[in-house]
């Protein structure tokens, strides 16, 4: 009998643990499955698809011009040739796709810094409902805070920044070496292929021997255009790259160091601004590659220099949030804004003439809707049109953008000053940027004045009850 007991004990634990076992097998097959789905969908939009295309005529074309105008296999110097060709061609296409797949490293939603007090120093993102760590911001086509976020590239679909800076780079650089060799190849395969009959007849067999068939010499000449194109445009891109690798600051930095100097040179009172994150082009360097091909650290906490702290930027943002918001206008519009870019039809062509000229989006209006200005210019306005609340936006979402330009026509100004500081992201922070900025510039260690500490908790008790 004991022996039966322990025998159906024993296999109704052995059942139990085999049917655990197979639903975190199956969890975790799901899991990889989703992950792998989700890095293969950044793959499928016009910017990778047109990337990889071009990629693949310029390598494709290139080998086959190759195998006409210095075959391989004649001489071991040809064999090389081919082989540095088809190396660039696939260091090229690897760090493609890992810096695609690789993404920038986003910010986990609802992110808050360790150490709650910190968060006055910091902006709050509304869309991921957390705060943004110091060089992080949202990007609006990824629709998350990206960590160093560089730039959204559409030609990976996604962001440029902190975790796949080094992959971006090596790529842009083993492009262009890669396609500096196909245009010599290519160009000297057009070349031989145009004179071949004055070859022939000239006693010059030996150097007749690239054919062209009409698809071969538009292929020719596709792959030559490319190539030549993918030099200039992407050199100028590594030129970009690595001047911001070297100073360690963002092309979003670089603007907001630029207000930080306007703004130290038109108030000519407050200490110099120091940018934290400059520790030399060597540590530069370093932090963007190493072994690993990722940037060192976790992408929230950055080493920085002698007499800053980690928030002596963002400190810095929110001052320059603060000086926004003194500036925006509150408009009611009064007439439909149709959100196209040369509204000739609706608005007439003195609009038209004084378009702004950014690739900025334009917002949709209706009458009745307020927006909140920051940008003035004499026939047009850029602004954030106030959705009531997330239900109403729900309920009736309207197509386009929120933010953007739009007719001035359109609008009626409705007060001098903005009664509300909620137009911005940053919103749990109201009006507590100066002094936060103040109490980080005064003292780098992070002690912030007892008022301004009062106004944050206010504003954070307000957002989370
Ligand atoms: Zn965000
Ligand atoms: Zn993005």
């Amino acid at each position: 009998m004991v022996a039966v007991f322990v025998y159906l004990c024993a296999s109704k634990v052995s059942v139990v643990f085999i049917t655990v076992l197979t639903v975190h097998t199956v969890k975790l097959y799901l899991k990889i499955m989703c992950a792998a789905l989700s890095g293969f969908r950044r793959f499928l939009h016009w910017g990778p698809i047109t990337a990889l295309s071009i990629i693949k005529c310029i390598t494709l074309t290139t080998l086959y011009m190759n195998s006409m105008w210095w075959p391989p296999n004649e001489s071991f110097a040809a064999f090389a040739h081919q082989a540095l060709f088809l190396l660039l061609s696939t260091l090229a296409t690897y760090n493609y796709i890992m810096a695609t797949v690789t993404g920038p490293g986003l910010l986990p939603k609802q992110w808050q810094p360790k150490d709650p007090k910190d968060t006055e120093f910091l902006q709050f993102c509304k869309e991921c409902e957390g705060y943004k760590a110091p060089r992080s911001h949202h990007c609006r086509k990824c629709n998350r805070c990206v960590k160093k976020m560089d730039h959204h590239c559409p030609w990976i679909n996604h962001c440029v920044g902190w975790a796949n800076h080094a992959y971006f780079t090596y790529f842009l650089l083993f492009s262009i070496l890669g396609s500096i060799q196909g245009s010599v190849v290519l160009s000297c395969s057009f070349y031989r292929g145009i004179y071949r009959y004055y070859y022939l007849t000239h006693g010059l067999a030996h150097l007749a021997s690239v054919q062209f068939t009409v698809g071969s010499i538009i292929m020719c000449i596709l792959g030559m255009g490319l190539a030549i194109g993918v030099v200039i445009g992407l050199s100028m891109l590594l030129y970009i790259q690595l001047k911001t690798i070297v100073s360690n600051q963002t092309g979003i930095e670089i603007w907001i160091v630029e207000k930080a100097l306007y703004r130290r040179y038109r108030s000519q009172t407050e200490e110099p601004y120091v940018y934290p994150y400059d520790l030399g082009w060597r540590s530069n360097l370093r932090q963007v590659f190493n072994d690993e091909c990722q940037t060192r650290g976790d992408g929230i906490e950055w080493p920085v220099v002698e007499g800053c702290n980690q928030y002596s930027l963002t400190c810095e943002q929110l001052a320059q949030k603060e000086e926004k918001r003194a500036r925006t206008r509150t408009y009611k519009c009064i007439a439909n804004v149709s959100g196209r870019w040369l509204p000739i039809f609706s608005q007439g062509w003195r609009v038209c003439v004084s378009a702004p000229c950014t690739d900025e989006p334009r917002i949709r209006l209706q009458p009745g809707d307020i927006i909140r200005v920051t940008r003035f210019r004499r026939h047009w306005l850029f602004g954030e049109r106030e959705v009531s609340d997330t239900l109403q936006k729900r309920k009736s979402p309207r197509r386009g953008p929120i933010r953007g330009w739009f007719p001035r026509r359109c609008v009626v100004g409705l007060s001098e000053v903005p009664d509300s500081a909620d137009s911005s992201e940053d919103s749990p922070k109201g009006k507590a940027a100066p002094a936060a900025f103040a109490a980080i510039a005064g003292n780098s260690n992070g002690n912030g004045h007892s008022h301004l500490k009062q106004q944050q908790r206010n504003g954070h008790s307000k957002k989370y009850m």
